[in-house]
């Protein structure tokens, strides 16, 4: 129970640290905490175990080497080639050095990983990877069958509970706190269940919101992945990192958008056109269907727009995997067959899946550290200037280790070893800062203010669900796979046409308990933040580089644009910062051309 109260008798709860986001960042850096006796309080909107790294499919990248050798350099190479550049090499050289001890530890925790036949934990081939600096296929992606998020999140949260978390569970964080001198002291959440506000106080926090794909309209996705945690930071008027780049995964099922894994291409799966040919071997003669996730996907975008789609439109390709036999598919790929029964109607056993891009990673996030603390600095210089009391880990997060493209499999392994590492910083934050600041009287006043705004009828205003709709077309119309200037300039108008609307919407249900359209309203405003960083952001880099394709730009431009974009959300401001080419130990990895 509170035992204090701010303005407006919103109830306090205090903790040593709050974790806003219950995914597999979140989790792992609370259980640590936890288990150094630290109180943590995780906070989500969601049940923890719906969160989303419990989609996760394919797998957890680590040089295990145990189907063929493999080393963390040749892992780290591939990283920084898979980023085309724009990722800093001593966060990339910290995680494939990290990856083999956060596996063998997810082990020993319980996780179920499929087996060699040595016993050994099974590991398949994924886009992007290779032996020896560029050579033959590697075989890196730690697996449990098709459901190694949804084994990691489950241990994870098993084992929080043993450890003594705090869960705040179906809780929506509106608002960080920070007090005058810029130190962040928790956060402002709202109770689904009731719409009652609570104060959360905390020496540390820590944000894992997770991604946020769904600010397009086909995305893999879950509808909660709307970018809370950019929303959170911008408004304390913090800036995002590079959020021009999106991933948008070359094998969503065409019309649905759901995940079919990089894992099926893996196993052997391969793409095919309307002429039946394996178009992958002309973009891609090396790596062919496991090039990286920009490549494949332009490839596809392409076929289509030239006319070699498949369909009744021409407005897809096809995966076949029907070769690789039904024990296989059950063993390895079991979900996939579901997913391709359910939402494609077909069994991939006998018949090819209908694929095409669909919005999938955000690559952009809050700026940080490898340690993961959240930093800033001056505009043009490198930024080291941790903001006290604020951490940022996972797909939230700008780290930066995915750069302009993120490899599969990359993504787990980056929630677990950046959890880790802040779960060490926070230690010793804690350690040098005993006791809470005070919290300002007026802490819960502007999300108080939001909520009152939300609640009173706007007779002219639209709903929620309309605009976000709006929102989302927008965005993959005019900031999607391939990008024009024009597009992109009407884009920034409608888009700035867009944000009054959403100011003046009306919620329609004004009931306190389990109110899903204020809810939905609240995520619509982070969404919003989102897309304007971007637009706006896109809209400025004119080059093209990883998934970010401009058609009057379509080279890579390494003279002007080897740095990572900064958007502030006052005045749309933007500002760039160097990417850090020196790793830790090893030679830097100097850009050059980006074969398959
Ligand atoms: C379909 C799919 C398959 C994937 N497969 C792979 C794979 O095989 N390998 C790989 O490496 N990567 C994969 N990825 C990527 C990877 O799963 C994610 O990047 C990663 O799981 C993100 O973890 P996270 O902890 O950062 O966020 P999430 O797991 O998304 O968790 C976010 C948490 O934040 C909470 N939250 C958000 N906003 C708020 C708020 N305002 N208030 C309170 N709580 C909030 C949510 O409730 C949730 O608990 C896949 C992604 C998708 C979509």
């Amino acid at each position: 129970m509170a035992d204090r109260a701010v303005k407006g008798n919103i109830p306090v709860r205090q903790f040593d640290t709050l974790v806003i986001g219950a995914g597999g960042a979140g989790l792992r850096a609370a259980l640590q905490l936890s288990r150094a006796e630290a109180s943590t309080a995780v906070l989500s909107k969601v049940f923890p175990t719906r969160s989303h790294t419990v989609a996760a499919q394919g797998g957890m990248n680590a040089a295990l080497g145990n189907v063929r050798e493999d080393r963390w350099i040749w892992h780290m190479y591939d990283t920084v080639k898979g980023s085309d550049y724009l990722a800093d090499q001593d966060a990339v050289e910290y995680m494939c050095r990290a990856a083999r001890r956060l596996v063998v530890e997810l082990e020993h925790e319980g996780v179920p990983f499929s087996r060699t036949d040595q016993g050994f934990i099974y590991q398949r081939p994924f886009g992007g990877q290779s032996r020896d600096f560029g050579g033959d296929q590697a075989a890196r992606t730690c697996a449990a069958a098709d459901r190694t998020g949804h084994a990691i999140l489950h241990t994870l949260y098993q084992q929080n509970i043993l450890a003594g978390t705090y869960f705040f569970d179906e809780y929506l964080a509106l608002d960080l706190i920070r007090d005058d001198s810029g130190c962040v002291l928790g956060a402002v959440a709202m109770e689904i269940a009731t719409g009652n506000l609570v104060v959360i106080q905390a020496k540390a926090t820590l944000i894992a919101t997770g991604g946020a794909g769904r600010i397009f309209r086909t995305s893999t996705n879950a509808e909660i992945n709307t970018g809370d945690g950019l929303g959170l930071v911008l408004r304390a008027g913090l800036p995002v990192e590079d959020m021009e780049f999106f991933q948008f995964h070359p094998t969503g099922i065409a019309g649905a958008g759901m995940l079919i894994t990089e894992g099926v291409r893996g196993e052997g799966g391969y793409l095919v056109n309307s002429h039946g040919e394996r178009f992958m071997e002309r973009y891609a003669p090396h790596a062919k269907d496991l090039a990286s996730r920009d490549v494949v996907s332009r490839a596809i975008v392409t076929e289509v727009r030239e006319g070699r789609g498949c369909g009744p439109e021409g407005e897809h390709v096809l995966l076949r995997l029907d070769h690789l036999g039904e024990e296989l598919i059950n063993q390895r790929l079991p979900g996939i067959r579901e997913s391709a029964k359910r939402f494609a109607k077909i069994d991939p056993v006998h018949q090819p899946i209908p694929v095409y891009p669909t919005s999938h990673f955000t690559m952009g996030g809050i700026p940080t550290n490898r340690f993961g603390e959240v930093v800033i600095g001056p505009d043009g210089a490198d930024h080291n200037e941790a903001v006290p009391g604020l951490y940022a880990i996972g797909e939230c997060a700008c780290v930066s280790v995915h750069g302009a493209n993120r490899l599969g499999g990359n993504s787990l392994l980056d929630i677990l070893v950046f959890g880790r590492a802040a779960g060490n910083r926070i230690q010793d934050f804690l350690a040098r800062n005993r006791y809470h600041r005070p919290l300002p009287r007026d802490a819960a006043e502007s999300a108080r203010m939001r909520l009152e705004k939300l609640d009173a009828p706007c007779p002219e205003g639209e709903a929620p669900g309309t605009l976000r709709r709006e929102l989302q077309a927008l965005l993959e119309q005019q900031f999607g796979v391939f990008r024009t200037p024009e597009e992109m300039e009407s884009g920034l108008e409608r888009l700035e046409a867009l944000g009054p609307r959403i100011e003046a919407m009306d919620i329609g249900d004004r009931t306190s308990v389990f109110n899903t359209a204020r809810v939905e309203a609240l995520e619509l405003q982070h969404m919003y933040l989102a897309g304007l960083a971007t637009a706006y952001s896109a809209h400025a880099r004119t080059e093209s580089r990883g998934a970010h394709l401009r058609s009057d730009h379509p080279e890579r431009d390494d003279r002007e644009w080897l740095k990572h974009t900064l958007f502030y959300l006052e005045g749309r401001r933007l500002a760039y910062k160097p990417v850090r080419l020196q790793p830790l130990t090893v030679e830097s990895f100097p850009p050059k051309e980006r074969v398959y």
